[in-house]
């Protein structure tokens, strides 16, 4: 039986990430996968399929929409080939997994095929295309989590639908219902708006993206109502039934009203919920809570001592580079030393057009806590650089504290808003003041500038371009 320092099971963002490092730090490390592909739901199913197709799709959209105005013209029309593009997006998660297993192969970890199930605390069965033993001094759950559903809804996998499916459609839906206005949702409903889908949006809670600051909801609100997307907030969902080729969802509005949608293709996406499926967590004591997730403690140890979780099947926001830091944590805890990760410091993405990106406290968990606050906020419509590229949606808002100016939280909606958010990282890092990034120099002209201008605002209300 082959003995490892660590094995780790699942081979997602926070697995493959902590079996690096746990190989870096001179670990000997196993990594199983019940998937033929590395890479988990990220790579295969998640983060890197809907951003090959959401640029797919802003390309068609670009072509049909605004070349004309740069002075581009294209003799005949422009015509979406889906499986083309399906393709496309296929090859590029087919080489971002190979990816995965060249990385396994220049660290030496040892990749084992199969379904992981503790058969105790120190010993792991793979049920592969046969069965394995192995024995793991520690052991890393990075199992990760799968779409969720409401009880009543039945998931066909051809009509009514999960993000797995979304992502490989043969056709473009007629008319899309998206239940749920989170992340998931708003990308895909996305991709098929603008690749000619009606998309209606069918949200719960009173605004889309609830979690994020109202005014990103508010901002992203307006830009899909002029896409026209059909927004539809308030409403509960309470049956989807699929008769033929087509789906009657029925909700129940505001006013407590009956309403029905009738589409051809019904996107559940409802959030995701942790997986621990054929794991037989009882056999290594590991304790499960009340949700589902693996239970741990503050080193993300689990009530095994030998026995860590990270990523999406344990508590916090699930995200990939979430389920990342915490891999590389508990590779460094195994290691002896002491590495800490600042949750609060996790930026969240959407990856829209406009895209819209945070990071620390809202305005409503300012408020929540009393704090005292002040604001700074600039819109990209004043950028030279969004008129350039006419990215004109969208605006930077920075919270800062009203006596300290400490920046307490930045949200931002607009053109590469996921890539600007690093700048607000790092200055949250380094517990920058509004004032410390306001007299910082950005190149002009950058997206980026809007920042700076933000920061300004936060400041003496002294934005220059406005
Ligand atoms: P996972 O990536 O889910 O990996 C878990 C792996 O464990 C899987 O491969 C699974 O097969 C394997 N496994 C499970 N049980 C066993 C077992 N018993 N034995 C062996 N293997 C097992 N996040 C972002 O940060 N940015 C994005 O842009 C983004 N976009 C997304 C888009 C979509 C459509 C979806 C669905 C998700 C997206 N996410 C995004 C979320 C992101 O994919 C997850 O947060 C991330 O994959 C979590 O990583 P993980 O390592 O915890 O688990």
């Amino acid at each position: 039986m082959n003995s490892y320092d660590v094995a780790i099971i699942g081979s997602g963002p926070g697995g493959y990430v902590a079996a690096i490092r746990c190989a870096q730090l001179g670990m000997k490390t196993a990594i199983i996968e019940k998937y033929s592909t590395l890479g988990g739901t990220c790579l295969n199913v998640g983060c890197i399929p809907s951003k090959a197709l959401l640029d797919s799709s802003h390309h068609y959209d670009d072509a049909v929409k605004h070349f004309e105005e740069h002075g581009i013209e294209i003799p005949g029309e422009v015509k979406v080939n889906l499986e083309k593009m399906i393709a496309r997006k296929q090859a590029v998660v087919d080489q971002t997994t190979g990816g995965i297993d060249f990385l396994m192969k220049k660290n030496n970890i040892d990749v084992y095929q199969g379904l992981g199930s503790f058969k105790d605390a120190t010993h792991i069965t793979i049920n592969g295309e046969e069965t394995t033993e192995i024995e793991a001094k520690n052991t890393i759950i990075a199992t990760g989590s799968k779409p969720s559903n409401l009880p009543f809804i039945n998931i066909d996998k051809e009509r009514i639908i999960t993000s797995t499916e979304a992502l490989k459609l043969k056709e473009i839906p007629k008319h899309l219902i998206v239940i749920g206005g989170g992340v998931i949702g708003l990308e895909l409903g996305q991709v098929y708006r603008r690749l000619g889908a009606e998309v209606t949006v069918v949200e719960y809670m009173d605004r889309i993206i609830p979690t994020m600051d109202a005014g990103l909801s508010k901002e992203l609100n307006k830009v899909f109502k002029k896409a026209k997307f059909k927004m539809q907030v308030s409403h509960k969902v309470k049956s989807v039934e699929r008769v033929g080729d087509e789906v009657i969802v029925k909700a129940d509005n505001k006013k407590g009203e009956e309403v029905e949608f009738k589409g051809d293709y019904c996107l559940v996406s409802v959030g995701r919920k942790p997986y621990t499926d054929g794991l037989n967590t009882e056999a290594a004591g590991v304790k499960l809570d009340d949700r589902g997730r693996v239970e741990v403690n503050a080193h993300l140890q689990t009530s095994a001592s030998n026995i860590y979780a990270i990523g999406d099947v344990v508590k916090g926001a699930m995200l990939a580079h979430k389920a990342e830091e915490e891999g590389v944590f508990v590779a460094e805890t195994l290691a002896g030393q002491k590495p800490h990760i600042d949750y609060n410091l996790i930026p969240g993405v959407v990856y829209t057009w406009p895209e819209v990106a945070a990071v620390g406290k809202t305005e409503e968990q300012l408020k929540e806590a009393g704090v005292d606050y002040k604001v700074g906020s600039f819109p990209m419509r004043a950028l030279g650089r969004s008129r350039a590229s006419m990215d004109l949606d969208g605006f930077v808002k920075i919270l800062a504290d009203k006596t300290t100016d400490e920046i307490l939280g930045v949200h931002m909606i607009g053109a590469r808003a996921a890539d600007m958010i690093a700048e607000a990282v790092v200055a949250m890092e380094y517990r920058a003041s509004a004032e410390d990034v306001s007299r910082m120099s950005h190149a002009h002209p950058t997206f980026t500038e809007a920042i700076k201008e933000a920061a300004l605002a936060a400041t003496e209300d002294r934005a220059l371009h406005i």
